[in-house]
């Protein structure tokens, strides 16, 4: 009598072989759903093979050993080429693939000799095992590698470490205290082996699931902040850039300029050329902003004809300058385009302090007020208040509850005051 005594390692193989379809059904799905996820076809594929490989394993005995042994393990060793596969491809990494190709290989032609030529499970056990504990230990490395600190993804790479290290000391005990005959022979070694597989599929399983509904997540937060027009930021992803460079300049204490642009007159554009000419007028504003920017600046559509520009690390001198070089890419792009010139109104702010976002914003907006009632096609300045600015416009001491109310009055106001 041993701690698994009750336990029949036939019905474990069952077991597996359940838990594996039922994640290859679930990937397939999610395959079917988002075609475009990275990796998710392989796993699909490398659960699925789950299934035949424990069917082989579970008919040891009433099969030909040739399918039961070497026609399984190629499947096992087919399955983690296709689970690494998918890891490689969500982690958009080359990694070690022929390595483990060669490795899979060469296993398989030494298992085939000890099934087939001489009949020996110790160096079966031992090439199954080293396989997939380089397999395992591969996964691991690459999730770890792409896991910039997600607690899931950390804990994958570590579940995924711990069940790679059992299989290798199981590789390196092997020869020095043998096997029973076969994997079917009721003891503690096979039945703890046999549920730390059924473990590894569920754990296995359940990460991936994880990894990649965080991954749809990702991606529908990330589309719910673009412009669908322009291809921008739309109002509430540019929001939270401001938001979060304010954090940072918290940190940093460097100044932000923040520019608000409208198009002068835009409302002509649609009313004499329709409404498609003044999508693809947005369009080129938007290309002609983005001609200009660095790297680490962001652009948005605030709304309407408005676009919202975030210039971390810029004071009023610079951003100025980048507003001119704004209007000026404006003008030369409209060259080469078939919609009639236009011209832009910019206003332009800076902080080094911590403001609130609806401050920063009334400001540029004050600015642009400015700009529009010197005669549009220009840009102008409002510094912070501690730098020698009076305070906002009156027409921006609007109701404060939102951004959202706020730009609402204020568009307002500025449609009935010019
Ligand atoms: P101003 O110089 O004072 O800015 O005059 P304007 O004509 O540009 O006035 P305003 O900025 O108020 O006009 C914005 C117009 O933008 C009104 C609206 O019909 C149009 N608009 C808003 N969103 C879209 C859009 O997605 N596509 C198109 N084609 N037009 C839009
Ligand atoms: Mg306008």
């Amino acid at each position: 009598m041993h701690l698994f005594s009750w336990v029949d390692n036939r019905t474990l193989i069952v077991c597996q072989c359940i838990m594996a379809a039922v994640f290859s059904l679930v990937l397939f799905c999610i395959w079917r759903l988002y075609p475009q996820l990275r990796g998710v076809g392989s796993m699909a594929i490398g659960f699925s093979l789950g299934i035949p490989t424990a069917a082989l394993f579970a008919a040891r005995g009433h099969i030909p050993n040739f399918l039961s042994i070497v026609v399984a393990n190629f499947f096992i060793f087919l399955l983690y080429v296709f689970l690494y596969r998918g890891v490689l491809l969500f982690c958009q990494s080359r990694g070690y693939m022929p390595a483990l190709l060669t490795l899979a290989g060469v296993s398989l032609v030494v298992l085939t000799y000890y099934s087939e030529v001489q009949h020996n499970i110790i160096p079966r056990i031992f090439v199954i095992s080293l396989t997939v504990g380089v397999a395992r230990a591969l996964m691991a490395y690459e999730i770890y590698k792409r896991s910039a600190g997600q607690m899931h993804m950390i804990l994958f790479s570590i579940t995924l470490g711990l069940f790679s290290a059992s299989t290798l000391i199981k590789a390196l005990l092997v020869p020095l205290q043998g096997s029973p005959d076969s994997f079917l022979t009721n003891d503690p070694i096979q039945s703890t082996q046999l549920l730390s597989g059924i473990l590894f599929v569920c754990v296995d399983g359940m990460f991936y699931l994880t990894m990649l509904i965080r991954e749809v997540t990702s991606t529908i937060e990330h589309q719910a902040q673009l412009d669908f027009l322009t291809g921008t930021l739309n109002r509430r992803g540019i929001e939270e850039a401001l938001i979060v460079e304010i954090a940072r300049t918290r940190r940093s204490q460097r100044p932000i300029a923040v520019l608000l642009i409208d198009i002068d007159h835009f409302k002509s554009i649609n009313d004499i050329q329709g409404h498609a000419a003044g999508d693809e007028a947005l369009r080129l504003v938007s290309r002609s902003i983005a001609s200009v920017l660095r790297i680490y600046d962001t652009l948005g559509r605030f709304g309407g004809d408005e676009f919202l520009l975030v210039l971390p690390e810029t004071t009023g001198e610079p951003a100025m300058m980048i507003a001119e070089r704004i209007r000026e890419a404006l003008i030369s792009m409209s060259a080469t385009a078939r919609i009639p010139p236009m011209t832009l109104s910019i206003g332009v702010t800076f902080f080094e302090r911590n403001e609130e976002p609806i401050d920063i914003i009334g400001r540029a907006d004050a600015a642009l007020y400015e700009a529009k009632r010197a005669g549009r096609n220009c840009s102008r300045l409002q510094p912070p208040p501690d730098l020698g600015n009076p305070g906002p416009h009156p027409h921006v001491a609007l109701p404060r509850a939102t951004l959202l109310s706020r730009v609402t009055s204020r568009r307002r106001t500025r449609n009935t005051t010019l």
